[in-house]
């Protein structure tokens, strides 16, 4: 669904994005690791066009990636993005952060809105928190509200960049349910993630990044099993 062909990004003089091919199927999970620095969240920032590549080509269901307003705009409600900072509107109740897009760009009735909006805090267990604000919430239940409130545009893909990596340790499994749930209801879904217990047993895939480079993809099963090189190796017992 989304197709990158040598995609590259440098700042300055340094690359962090060399020259990155690789596809992301609709259904699929993807999870992607690896080091600090290595280029994970400016690939997904450039999926997004938060950070405009410098070449190569991206394109999300045929469509390519560019400047275009009216295209950027409809590919931004196609693919949904959580961030490890919740980014919810601090000034906004649960309830309004995920009714203001919808009614904003898809014109959504209010009412209706607020229907659907009610509906995807159920699915992520934050149905009794509709009238609270932001700080009234714990970090978990901070992130599962950003979760729904990307899924009130109803992309095709949602991305997520280390969702769990600031939370504090109790909360993280709450998230990692509604992802999971998320996967199991067929979302195609990339996940830049520490979490390998969830790359092991939620993903379809596991890609390695290293240094701006894809250096490895594989299934769970065979990444973890037979790791590809010394360098995820000790990756790999890093993390563990
Ligand atoms: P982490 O695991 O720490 O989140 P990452 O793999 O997500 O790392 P990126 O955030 O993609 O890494 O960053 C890759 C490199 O690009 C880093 O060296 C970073 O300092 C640099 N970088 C990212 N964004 C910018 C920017 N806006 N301006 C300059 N340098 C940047
Ligand atoms: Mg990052």
């Amino acid at each position: 669904y989304i197709v990158c062909k040598d995609v590259r990004k440098a700042f300055g003089s340094h690359e962090v994005l060399k020259g990155v091919s690789t596809q992301f199927y609709t259904g699929q999970v993807t999870t992607i690791i690896g080091a600090s620095g290595s280029g994970k969240s400016t690939l997904l920032r450039a999926i997004n066009r938060l950070e405009p590549h410098d070449s190569g080509s991206i394109t999300i269901g045929g469509v390519e990636v560019t400047d275009d307003a009216h295209t950027l705009q409809r590919q931004r409600c196609e693919v949904g993005m959580v961030f490890q900072q919740f980014n919810l509107f601090g000034h906004l109740t649960v309830l309004d952060n995920l009714t203001l897009a919808p009614r904003r760009i898809h014109r959504t009735a209010r009412a209706a809105a607020n229907e659907q909006a009610l509906q995807l805090l159920k699915r992520v267990g934050m149905q009794d928190h509709a009238h609270k604000y932001p700080w009234q919430l714990s970090g978990g239940q901070q992130q599962r509200v950003a979760i729904a409130r990307a899924l009130a545009m109803q992309p095709k893909v949602m991305l997520f960049d280390e969702p769990t990596s600031a939370l504090d340790p109790e909360m993280v499994q709450e998230v990692l349910d509604v992802m999971r749930e998320l996967a199991r209801g067929g979302m195609t879904m990339v996940v830049v993630t520490h979490e390998m217990g969830f790359a092991r047993e939620v993903a379809d895939r596991v890609m390695f990044f290293d240094q701006g480079c894809i250096a490895h993809d594989a299934p769970p099963a065979e990444f973890f099993a037979h790791p590809a090189s010394e360098r995820i190796r000790s990756f790999l017992r890093r993390m563990s």
